[in-house]
């Protein structure tokens, strides 16, 4: 893999900066100084004097702001795009979120399924995923290797599934927690109705033991909450508190069923929600109450979840459906303003996974991790009002450059370290593989 160096400093001039800093400054005509991975300057463009050793990047025409931070997804599922389409809610009961050939898959799969979901993240303009899934093991290597900012956790189940918690223990020795670390590690215990009252337990001693964040489903739907039930929990969050899994270092995704108190609970014990909108309204048809979880002083990022029930990982659509679904949902139109979803998919997905020291905003001592966007398609025009234009207007495709700790990834809408007509190919072997045709129409007949 070969990206930009990062030995000398790289000088992005000419843009507009969106630093999602404390005074969310907002700088025309302005330049970022890389200094290696770190960003060393932000300001105007007047105060850098770029000298010839200097990587110049002109960036004219362009929106500089923080990569986006996806809090919640499993990469290696772009694998089953298009396969799980407009099923009935209970459809997902039976085989508890099975997919078509999925036990055929080899960990290999997993390995290509990671690399297509980070690179189709970072195109979007992605930077940092809260990742999860089986084969972590494998996943991780691909995350590695595709550049993006991972946090990597193996997921554990014990009830219906075996425990695999030797892998999960391998994979937080590999990588570690130290959230300095490009790519580290978490833990990522399923859910209150595939994970029995022992392993939450144990879950919450091995963070303490580790250091690792956790990151677990919760109330996702309402398979989930009668199995709760039947367990004696008034609700999803209620069992997770009962076994000390609740706290500020949680990130707890999707949160669509909440009983009495359950806000309060998340409010009052600090616990991160990972709001992810598109995928609970395709799967559950149901959206989490998230004005409410706002003005309890719940802390909420933004999630794609998986590519068969989104089915794209884009951000920027996210942060616009949980923007239009949260005013229906609260009856309100102007609940959960522009603003505050672009703090929910950069400075708040950053403090959600323990990284608001790292990413996030784009200010001096942070990691380089900057999205540079066109200005200048029409659909973006005018400028009017920063915050809405990204949300509601913008696009993943709208992303020409990015960056993941000064290395340059993404240049002219194209990633310059690996080989997507090739990718392609190996994802149309492996569906070869697993016994089904792809259902792409051009490779019938
Ligand atoms: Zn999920």
């Amino acid at each position: 893999m070969t990206g930009s160096p990062t030995a000398a400093r790289q000088v992005l001039t000419g843009g507009t900066v969106l630093t999602m800093n404390a005074r969310r400054d907002l700088i025309a005509d302005a330049a970022i100084v890389l200094d290696g991975p770190v960003i060393a300057y932000v300001g105007a463009a007047s105060g850098v004097r770029v000298e010839p050793a200097d990587i110049r990047v002109d960036c004219r025409g362009l929106l500089l702001m923080p990569g986006l931070v996806n809090a919640h997804t499993h990469t290696a599922m772009g694998l089953y795009r298009g396969l799980a389409e407009d099923r009935p809610r209970s459809g997902w009961a039976p085989a508890r979120y099975a997919l078509p050939h999925l036990e055929r898959a080899r960990p290999e799969d997993y390995y290509h399924g990671a690399l297509v979901g980070a690179v189709e993240m970072l195109l979007n303009g992605v930077t940092t995923i809260a990742d999860r899934g089986g084969s972590m093991d494998v996943m991780a290597e691909a995350l590695d290797a595709a550049g993006i900012r991972a946090v990597v956790a193996h997921t554990l189940h014990d009830i219906d599934r075996p425990l695999e918690l030797e892998r999960a223990r391998r994979v937080l020795a590999r990588w570690g927690t130290d959230p300095r670390a490009r790519v580290h590690a978490g833990l990522g215990p399923h859910a209150p109705d595939t994970c029995s009252d022992a392993l939450l337990r144990q879950v919450r001693a091995l963070a303490g033991d580790s250091g690792a964040r956790i990151y677990i489903h919760c109330a996702q739907s309402d398979l989930e909450l009668a199995t709760v039930r039947a367990r004696g929990y008034a609700g999803a969050v209620h069992c997770l508190h009962g076994h000390g899994i609740l706290g500020p270092d949680v990130v707890a995704a999707h949160c669509l069923y909440l009983g009495a108190g359950e806000i309060a609970l998340l409010a009052a014990t600090g616990t991160w929600v990972a709001h992810c909108p598109a995928s609970n309204a395709k799967i559950e048809a149901r959206i989490a109450p998230v004005a409410a979880m706002l003005a309890a002083g719940v802390g909420v990022a933004l999630g794609t979840d998986w590519a068969p029930t989104n089915n794209t990982m884009d951000l920027f659509d996210e942060m616009k459906t949980a923007g239009l679904l949260g005013k229906v949902a609260a009856d309100d139109a102007a609940a959960i303003p522009a603003a505050r979803l672009l703090e929910m998919a950069t400075v708040d997905g950053a403090r959600a996974l323990g990284l608001a020291d790292v990413c996030g905003s784009l200010e001096p001592g942070k990691r380089a991790d900057i999205v540079a966007l066109a200005m200048d398609e029409l659909h973006l025009h005018p400028w009017h009002d920063v915050a809405a234009n990204l949300v509601y207007a913008a696009k993943g495709q709208d992303v020409r450059h990015v960056w993941v700790d000064g290395r340059r990834l993404v240049r002219d809408r194209r990633p310059v370290h690996v080989d997507t007509a090739a990718l392609r190919e190996e994802t149309t072997r492996i569906w070869r593989r697993l016994g089904a045709a792809p259902r792409d129409p051009r490779a019938r007949g």
